[in-house]
Parts: structure tokens; C-alpha cells; sequence
């Protein structure tokens, strides 16, 4: 008989330490709150999901620490995180999936979603982008070049007055 007990040392697949999430905080509601997380799942191995307790972005990647027989080489050391999870219901159970209210694991479902949620969401996001979207990248290092060109300008502005 299977017990919480002896439950993980017959799950070979370890599907619990194959993957991160990281709870959203406060739910998405605006079209910049969607877009913003349409960049995130844009990214490989990344997908949004909402359950019960909320929203999570979810990171595909296996842990480093995972034996092949599905142990854990870190057993006596692991993370309290690891400690605390309750094995009591879990993906040796039944898939993680059918508790979602709410599943994306790539761009064109997160988009999909938001069209029909925000009826005007093409029209809004293309207005001032022009034809064929922002000319300026946008993300992170993006933005950090900008900030970086500004700050070079005011530099060789201070190094050379106008006559
Ligand atoms: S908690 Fe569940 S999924 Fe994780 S190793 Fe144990 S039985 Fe497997
Ligand atoms: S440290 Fe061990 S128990 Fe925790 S996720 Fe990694 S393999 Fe699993």
C-alpha cells in the first residue's frame, strides 16, 4: 500500500523537482499587467498558471540535485522549501494541470486569451507603435542602453559646450 510515507521512494519521475513557480503577488487585471506577462512567457520554458491560491509563473529545469532513481543528493542538506512540501496529494497523485483554472505555456495561448478578454487589446496595443510596432527595443537591456546613451550624451555635452 502506497503511503506518504514510502510514496516518494517509488516516484522515479520526481515530477516535484523539475520545475520552479513563483507566485505573481496580486492578480493581473490591466492590458500592461498582461502585456507585461506575455513577455514573460515568451521565454522558453516559462508558462502561466492560476489556481486556487492565484497566479504563478512556472520555470520548466530540473534540479541539479536529482539522482537519476529519482533521489535526492542533497537529502540530509536540501532546502526547507523542500522539507515543507507536502507529499500527501501531489503529481504522483494526479498531474499539477487539473487544479489550474488557468493555463499558458506559450505566447500564442496568453494572446488568445487576452483578445478575448480585452475586446479592443489589438487595436490598443498597436495605437503609437506605428505600422510595424516600437521602433526602440523594449525589455531590460533595452532599457539599459537607452539609460546609457543618455548618460553619454550629457557627458560629451559637459566635455564639448556649444562655442
Ligand atoms: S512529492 Fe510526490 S512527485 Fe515529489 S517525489 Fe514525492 S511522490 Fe514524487
Ligand atoms: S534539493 Fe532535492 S528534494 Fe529539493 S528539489 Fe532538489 S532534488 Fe528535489
Amino acid at each position: 500500500m502506497i503511503t506518504s510515507d514510502n510514496k516518494c521512494s517509488r516516484c522515479t519521475g520526481a515530477k516535484c523537482c523539475t520545475y520552479v513557480t513563483e507566485a505573481l503577488g496580486a492578480a493581473p487585471r490591466s492590458k500592461n499587467d498582461f502585456d507585461q506577462l506575455l513577455w514573460q512567457v515568451s521565454h522558453q520554458g516559462t508558462e502561466i498558471y492560476k489556481d486556487s491560491s492565484g497566479w504563478y509563473l512556472l520555470f520548466h529545469g530540473r534540479c541539479q540535485h536529482l539522482l537519476a532513481d529519482g533521489g535526492c543528493a542533497i537529502y540530509q542538506d536540501r532546502p526547507q522549501i523542500c522539507r515543507d512540501y507536502d507529499n500527501a496529494w501531489c503529481e504522483y497523485d494526479a498531474p499539477a494541470e487539473e487544479g489550474f483554472e488557468f493555463h499558458f505555456r506559450n505566447y500564442d495561448e496568453l494572446l488568445t486569451y487576452c483578445r478575448k478578454r480585452f475586446k479592443r487589446w489589438d487595436k490598443s496595443r498597436t495605437e503609437g507603435r506605428g505600422k510595424t510596432g516600437p521602433r526602440i527595443k523594449t525589455g531590460p537591456r533595452a532599457k539599459e542602453k537607452q539609460d546609457l546613451g543618455k548618460e553619454k550624451l550629457k557627458i560629451e555635452a559637459s566635455l564639448n559646450p556649444d562655442p
